[in-house]
């Protein structure tokens, strides 16, 4: 991307996830650890690991938050990731995350049809650690595998994934992680990549050689 194209999905990424906003640098050193030590005791999200959902959940936060402030302290660095670090500090800041909430529980206020709907208003909150653990639990836990001679308990976990737009072929991700397209079998489809694709045509990103 061009370094303004950059700015424009970063800043529509912060407004997007909200609440629950995610330092992108943070959270791909975390996934290169996942994929560097996929299902061994150094992976930092393995079901194979931790069982329980919380614990889970728990170490997931731990790590992730060990790496903002390790980033937001410069004892850590990535080069390949964008950073936008008055933006990430904004994002982090708590009344900034209560701004959010604030706004989501006033669009359900307003328009909800019956209080039933306040019931997704948690799932509303946390959209960016739901969609993670979603991936991370069960992308490694349930599915079937197009590569069974992967040491990692990578599965796909859905035929056809529109859910998580590609997300759940974690088995086909382990075998060639740096190709963008997620589908590997007639049937799979992977909306991500699809996407990718048309952004590329409207020359909005360029893809690497190979990928
Ligand atoms: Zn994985």
């Amino acid at each position: 991307m061009s370094p303004t194209w950059e700015k424009v999905f970063y800043f529509f990424t912060f407004i997007t996830q909200g609440s629950s906003f995610l330092n992108p640098a943070a959270y791909a050193i975390m996934h290169r650890r996942h994929h560097a030590y996929a299902d061994t005791v150094r992976d930092p999200h393995s079901p194979r690991y931790i069982k329980n959902i919380f614990e889970f959940n728990k170490r997931t936060f731990i790590e992730y938050r060990g790496l903002v402030n390790q980033l937001f302290h410069n004892k850590i660095r990535i080069a390949d990731v964008p950073r936008w670090p008055t933006l990430e500090k904004i994002a982090e800041l708590l009344p900034v995350r209560a701004l959010f909430i604030f706004f989501y529980i006033s669009i359900y206020w307003i328009f909800a049809p019956s209080p039933w709907y306040f019931f997704l208003i948690p799932l509303h909150i946390l959209m960016g650690p739901i969609h993670g653990f979603i991936v991370n639990w069960f992308g490694h836990l349930i599915g079937y595998r197009n590569f069974k001679e992967l040491k990692d308990n990578s599965k796909n976990t859905l035929p056809v994934d529109l859910l998580m737009m590609g997300e759940l072929y974690q088995n086909n991700h382990h075998k060639t992680p740096n190709n963008r397209n997620f589908a590997h079998r007639w049937f799979e489809i992977d909306l991500g990549c699809l996407l990718a694709s048309f952004l590329q045509k409207l020359n909005v990103i360029q893809l690497n050689k190979g990928l």
